[in-house]
């Protein structure tokens, strides 16, 4: 396409592109802005998805890594017709000569061991694997994925070995044994990557099969859109041709009647042809919100395994291994650190090392160190550091106070205690992670009464030097 053609194309959003771009530039501060930000352009827009266009992989990555969340966020907010923001590399669009500062940084090779943008694509029934699978992306809203995301690379460990074992002998089956394979565990613990797993296990050794691999909200999407058109046939056909059907995060699956009632005939007529279903989600299938029993007594009707949290070892076992992907040298000491010290889940424990990792390259391959770190990680750490209860709070303002817990949960408002309680909403909402309407029940109070003492306190201690100072000393007595 000709470049004029871009041009008069791309224009709507240009102006907006712009406007997001002032926005970007007050919250992130003009010099990660300029390093960043300023060198993306807007790329192309089809069914409600835009582009935008990083000069280098690169970079890409970066702000993959760092802005993406935000950027789409404010694009959605912006523009209601953009439903879905990509982040790729095009040089062709991007203006070089803003490269200037980065010209020595690494290649995503050095941080990320491979090219991830290069293959990551859906997968969709008939769809092989080498063939315009963007273009197949794009028009079935399929799943993308990830080349990584294989058994090789997978860590097994006490907490995660039966799931492992599961999904190989799915794999690895002529015939059906357990049908469905329901995986289940709370977030970022593997299940996406067994999942994928599966699907190039079956493309390396047999890859004949039809696979369809999505989320449960691509289903959803798809079949909503098939009502729309009047073309549920082509749907149904779709679906129920293919070998194996995979559908990760089922607790999407959402309330819609008629959605899970194509979804239960599309499981039952596949199961019936003694096809494999494979699901996965964050609930067991009977802890499942919003799905009829019907449905749920066929999900437990096969294999339903889960992932356990990780354990020191396993955690160890994963920081090698995706270093290693990375081209990474991790001193033992460090990773000693990160697998005491980040164990909500292995995303968290990745993303750790990606940090570390993209500041040691960008420093021109400055050695990885604990200081260094401790120093790149540190608001996360000192999250993880902070493990206060509300209870604990509550104890030690009611002491400070000189009351009663008791009266602090009370419903009296005499300001001797109505402060106090206000205060220790506030420290709840700053010290700990749970959301207003928990702190609310833990003072028997809906979470717009914490709201309003959150923002009285906050007027309060710039008021109020005296009341600031006692919070500062109990903010300080609760952290230690
Ligand atoms: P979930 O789908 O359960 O939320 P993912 O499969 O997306 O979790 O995993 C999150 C990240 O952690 C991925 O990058 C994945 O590669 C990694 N991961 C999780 N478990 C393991 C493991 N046992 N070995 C290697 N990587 C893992
Ligand atoms: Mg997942």
């Amino acid at each position: 396409m000709a470049e004029e053609a871009f041009a008069t194309e791309l224009r709507p959003f240009d102006t907006q592109w712009d406007q997001i771009c002032g926005q970007l530039k007050t919250e992130f501060g003009a010099t990660a802005f300029d390093s960043w930000l300023k060198p993306l352009v807007i790329g192309d827009f089809n069914n409600g998805e835009m582009n935008i266009c990083a000069p280098t992989a690169f970079m890409k990555n970066w702000v993959v890594a760092h802005y993406a969340d935000r950027i789409s966020k404010i694009w959605e907010q912006k523009n209601p017709d953009i439903k879905k923001v990509n982040f790729v590399v095009e040089t062709r669009r991007t203006d070089t000569s803003l490269l200037k500062k980065i010209t020595t940084a690494p290649t995503p090779q050095n941080i990320y061991g491979c090219n991830i943008n290069s293959r990551s694509f859906g997968l969709v029934a008939g769809a092989s694997l080498e063939n315009d699978v963007v273009k197949n992306n794009a028009v079935n809203n399929a799943a993308p994925l990830n080349p990584n995301y294989t058994f090789d690379n997978f860590v097994v460990g006490k907490t995660n070995e039966f799931a492992y074992a599961a999904a190989r002998k799915v794999a690895e089956a002529k015939n059906v044994s357990f049908n469905p394979l329901f995986l289940y565990s709370s977030v970022g613990l593997g299940k996406t990557h067994l999942m994928q797993s599966i699907i190039w296990h079956i493309k390396e050794n047999d890859p004949n099969r039809n696979v369809i691999y999505l989320t449960a909200e691509q289903f959803v999407y798809k079949f909503v859109k098939a009502l729309r058109y009047k073309d549920t046939t082509a749907f149904k056909e779709q679906f129920r041709s293919v070998d194996v059907l995979m559908v990760d995060d089922f607790q999407f699956m959402g309330n819609k009647g008629t959605t899970q009632e194509e979804f239960f005939h599309t499981f039952s007529s596949l199961v019936e042809e003694g096809k494999q279903v494979i699901i996965s989600a964050d609930k067991s299938p009977t802890d499942l919100d919003g799905i009829e029993d019907r449905l749920k007594s066929r999900l437990v009707g096969g294999l339903v395994v889960d992932i356990m949290p990780t354990d020191f070892d396993l955690r160890m076992g994963i920081l090698h291994k995706k270093a290693e992907l990375m081209g990474v040298e991790l001193p033992p000491k460090v990773a000693e650190f990160l697998a005491q010290k980040i164990t909500s889940n292995v995303r968290e424990l990745e993303g750790s090392l990606k940090r570390i990792a993209a500041h040691s390259q960008l420093l021109s391959g400055k050695e990885i160190t604990l200081d260094m770190t401790q120093d790149v990680l540190k608001d996360m750490l000192r999250s993880i550091d902070r493990k206060t209860t509300i209870d604990e709070i509550q104890k030690k303002v009611a002491e400070h106070f000189n009351i009663s817990v008791k009266e602090l949960q009370s419903s009296r408002r005499a300001r001797t205690v109505a402060r106090p309680r206000q205060v220790a909403m506030y420290l709840a909402k700053q010290l700990t992670s749970r959301s207003l309407p928990e702190i609310g029940r833990k003072f028997d109070r809906d979470h717009t009464t914490v709201m309003h003492a959150v923002r009285k306190v906050e007027e309060l201690i710039i008021e109020d030097p005296t009341l600031a100072e006692n919070i500062e000393i109990l903010r300080r007595t609760l952290e230690n």
